[in-house]
């Protein structure tokens, strides 16, 4: 007996240590999340407090696309706001969390596809400061970027996410920041208010994709979402541009077989914007 309660104490103890971080993917919508108490934002502030706590946070985010793959390395990221339309107040925050330049080494030695840059002029752009915030609002914890080769298809995003994965062994929480639904020519804004973007409300066909997107995610199916433009009859309608996707391919890239996927935040907003999230949580 006493020898196999010492075996499972020293089990627990190996779980312990064994701490994989979890991955998201975190439908942002609006900037005004950043600073308004949302059904979303207030799901992201419990996530924070539900998940353990990360030594860094790497985010991929719809707003950075480059040429080539870049990773922010400044001891200082600043606050990007990039956008235009939105109350002062918006204007006004700053999110002065840390960078982690030896992190950024790290992460650009793991991926061999691609010969990341380090970079220093990027900071946090509003994919992430207006989650993160609500996450961490002490930002004491280093935030970082990876950027997005634009220059590249689906398939490159899906294969090099995968090479992130010994981050989460080191505490680092992975976050793909976009919108599986996202099209803004056809966003249904009655008042004509910033406000709209926050009515639910999904038109037919997003609510069709925002279905199809749930099934594959929570069947572990990736390669229909992987190839997108195939999925559906209303796929353009979607992802008319695949900016606010790629995002989630670099969540599901990182889907170990251990990894159980859930969904949170599913919600059709002004039509055509999904906030639908979903979290890879090791078993
Ligand atoms: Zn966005």
């Amino acid at each position: 007996m006493n020898s196999l309660s010492a075996f499972s104490r020293f089990t627990d103890t190996l779980k312990q240590d064994d701490h994989t971080m979890p991955v998201l993917f975190i439908g942002h919508g609006s900037p005004m999340n950043g600073i308004e108490h949302t059904a979303f934002s207030e799901y992201w502030k419990k996530l924070a407090r539900e998940i353990p706590t990360p030594k860094a946070v790497l985010v991929i985010s719809a707003h950075w696309l480059t040429r080539g793959t870049k990773i922010t390395a400044m001891d200082f990221p600043k606050t990007i706001h990039d956008f235009g339309g939105f109350p002062q107040a918006l204007f006004d925050v700053q999110y002065p969390a840390p960078g982690d330049a030896a992190l950024a080494q790290e992460t650009r030695s793991l991926i061999k596809s691609a010969d990341v840059e380090l970079d220093h002029d990027w900071g946090l752009d509003h994919g992430t400061w207006t989650v993160v915030r609500h996450m961490y609002p002490e930002a004491n914890i280093p935030v970082l970027q990876l950027s997005i080769d634009y220059s590249k298809g689906p398939q490159y995003h899906y294969e090099l996410a995968k090479e992130l994965a010994a981050l989460r062994k080191k505490g680092v929480l992975i976050i793909g920041s976009g919108n599986m639904v996202h099209n803004l020519r056809m966003v249904h804004m009655p008042n004509r208010s910033v406000n709209d973007f926050n009515r639910a409300y999904g038109y037919d066909w997003a609510i069709e994709l925002n279905e199809l997107f749930k099934k594959n995610i929570l069947d572990g199916n990736h390669e229909p979402l992987i190839n997108y433009e195939k999925m559906h009859a209303a796929a353009q309608l979607a992802i008319p541009t695949p900016d606010h996707y790629y995002p989630l391919l670099y969540t599901l890239g990182l889907q170990g077989k251990k990894d159980q996927a859930s969904i949170f935040n599913d919600s059709l907003l002004a039509g055509s914007l999904s906030m639908t999230s979903v979290k890879l949580t090791a078993a």
